[in-house]
Formats: C-alpha cells, sequence, structure tokens
C-alpha cells in the first residue's frame, strides 16, 4: 500500500487529488485546517472507492504544528512511509500592492510558499531512504504570469515553481520525481466570488475548469508511469497561456 498526503484535502482541488489517489490504491492522508466535517466527507468518499484513509488537521503555514503532526504520524508507522505529496493547501488574500497590508502578504507566502518547506522537508527524508517519492505542487497561473491585485499570491506561486525546479534535479538520482500543476480558474470555493460568465470569455474552452480536471494530472504525476517527469510545470487553463 503506497500512502499519500494532500494538503488542504478536505474541499476543492485537493479533495479531487484525494478521491482520484484513492481511485489508485493510495491509502489517503487527508489534511486540513479548521473545518473537521469536509475532512471527514471526504474521507468516506475515498472509503467509497474501496481504498482507505484518516483526516489530519494541521496548519501548513504552522512548522511546528506541520512537524508535530507529520513526526507523530512516522513514529507510530514503522516500516511505512508517505511516498506521495501534494501540496496543495492554499489562500488568497487579494488587494492591490498600494493598499495591501502586511497580513494579507505574510499570511498568503506563508501558506502557499512557506508550507511546501515545512511539509516537504520532513517526508522528503523517508523519501531519499526508499528511493522513490512523487513531490507534486499545485501552483497556479498566477505565479507563471503573475495577475493583478494578487501579488501576494503571484509571489508565492511563482517560488513555489521555482522550488519545484531546484529540488528537481536535487534529488532526482533518489527517484523522486517533483513537479508542479498550474490551474487556470477552477471552481472551487476558492473562486466563488468570481463572475464565470464575465471572466469565461477570456479562456479559449471558454469555462472555468473541474477540480477533477486538475486531479487527473495529479494522479497522472504520483503513478509509475510518470517516471521519467521531473522539474516540469503542466498547465491546466483551459489554453488561457500566459
Ligand atoms: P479551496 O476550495 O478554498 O480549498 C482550500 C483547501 O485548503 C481546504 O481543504 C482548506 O481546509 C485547506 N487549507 C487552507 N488553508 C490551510 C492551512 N493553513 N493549512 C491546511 N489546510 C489549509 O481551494 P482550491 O481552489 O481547491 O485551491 C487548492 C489549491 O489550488 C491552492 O493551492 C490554490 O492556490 C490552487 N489554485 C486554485 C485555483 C482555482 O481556480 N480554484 C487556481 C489556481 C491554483 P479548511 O477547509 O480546513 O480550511
Amino acid at each position: 500500500m503506497k500512502y499519500a498526503l494532500v494538503t488542504g484535502g478536505s474541499r476543492g482541488i485537493g479533495k479531487a487529488c484525494c478521491l482520484k489517489l484513492a481511485e489508485t490504491g493510495h491509502y489517503v492522508i487527508v489534511n486540513f485546517n479548521s473545518n473537521t466535517d469536509e475532512a471527514e466527507k471526504t474521507l468516506a468518499l475515498v472509503r467509497e472507492k474501496g481504498s482507505d484513509g484518516e483526516i489530519m488537521k494541521f496548519d501548513v503555514s504552522n512548522q511546528q504544528e506541520v512537524e508535530k503532526a507529520l513526526h507523530g504520524w512516522i513514529e507510530h508507522h514503522e516500516g511505512d512511509y508517505i511516498s506521495v505529496l501534494v501540496n496543495n493547501a492554499g489562500i488568497r488574500k487579494d488587494a492591490l500592492i498600494m493598499w495591501m497590508k502586511d497580513d494579507e502578504w505574510h499570511d498568503v507566502i506563508n501558506t502557499n510558499l512557506n508550507s511546501f518547506l515545512f511539509v516537504t522537508r520532513v517526508l522528503i527524508q523517508d523519501m531519499l531512504i526508499n528511493k522513490f517519492g512523487r513531490i507534486i505542487n499545485v501552483v497556479s497561473l498566477s505565479g507563471l504570469k503573475g495577475l493583478p491585485g494578487q501579488a501576494n499570491y503571484s509571489a508565492a506561486k511563482a517560488g513555489v515553481i521555482g522550488a519545484t525546479k531546484a529540488l528537481a534535479q536535487e534529488i532526482a538520482k533518489k527517484r523522486v520525481t517533483v513537479n508542479a500543476v498550474a490551474p487556470g480558474f477552477i471552481r472551487t470555493d476558492m473562486t466563488k466570488d468570481m463572475d464565470e460568465s464575465q471572466l469565461k470569455a477570456m479562456i479559449p474552452l471558454g469555462r472555468f475548469g473541474n477540480p477533477e480536471e486538475v486531479a487527473g494530472i495529479v494522479g497522472f504525476l504520483a503513478s509509475d508511469e510518470a517516471s521519467y517527469i521531473t522539474g516540469a510545470v503542466i498547465n491546466v487553463n483551459g489554453g488561457l497561456y500566459t
């Protein structure tokens, strides 16, 4: 049994990733921050797919919480390790730079970028020892193109893209791959305040994407079939390129 951890796995894109990884036979650890009900619902759906899993509460932006939760899991699972990590948890706090508050900058950087270090650094150790691992980072079109009103979010996602490419080269020899998936506009709670009817005009495929359309790529990158792909950034954006 392969163990997979999806940060922010309770809702949206993370939830779809949990279900895809359950379909491909993974034991799925559903991380969440505050909404236990949604995490429990996702776990129930994982079990409906015939797989198993557990929920794991921690705030990805809080280094101590991350390390306590993950080291706790590792201590209780001697001989097993988490071989698939999907760094998906993320938030937006949009504001134009001239009005951006310190906490809007720091919260977005901590949750979207610093979390990459906190979670990955713990789990990578066993991947290296076992000479197999898959790290998949959910980034964004914003990190490639930059979007006005999202300097904090664009900076964080661009940071994860750089880290993806660097880490991929650091650990390729140990058969651990590191890739990023960059969604455009996807229908989730994160985008529910956006007007799809207006924004779809600039998307060649003429609509927002669904979480399952991102999860399909994540599932592929986690699979054995993706063994020769590392350091890649794969767009899932309906043709809305930079
Ligand atoms: P979403 O529907 O708002 O779901 C966010 C998920 O992240 C929830 O499960 C939430 O758990 C969790 N989360 C938030 N902050 C957390 C924290 N500090 N610690 C642990 N978990 C946390 O978001 P989404 O649209 O699925 O986005 C998922 C990822 O895709 C994000 O990285 C986002 O930046 C990226 N993305 C999304 C879009 C889009 O159009 N939706 C486009 C490009 C990239 P709780 O409910 O417990 O808070």
